[in-house]
């Protein structure tokens, strides 16, 4: 196994999640999103760091930030 680029994953500076406050994880999607949508036509994924959070599955991010997220400086 080789590792990833290190920017294939990242947390966002200043980012975190609507309903539990905790930190936006920002991912390169293209490995293995088709197992999970066929049809996903995402580059990059969003999603909240917290496992026990609804936003953990997380949505496709284009321009928009995430519905699910705000930022604080
Ligand atoms: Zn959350």
């Amino acid at each position: 196994m080789e590792g990833k680029p290190f920017n294939t994953a990242k947390i966002v500076k200043g980012m975190f999640c609507l309903d539990c406050g905790w930190p936006i994880v920002h991912i390169c999607c293209n490995d293995g999103m088709g197992q999970i949508d066929p049809y996903c036509t995402w580059d990059y994924w969003a999603y909240c760091s917290n496992k026990t959070c609804v936003n953990h599955v997380g949505q496709g991010w284009d321009q928009e930030d995430p519905s699910f997220s705000f930022r604080q400086p």
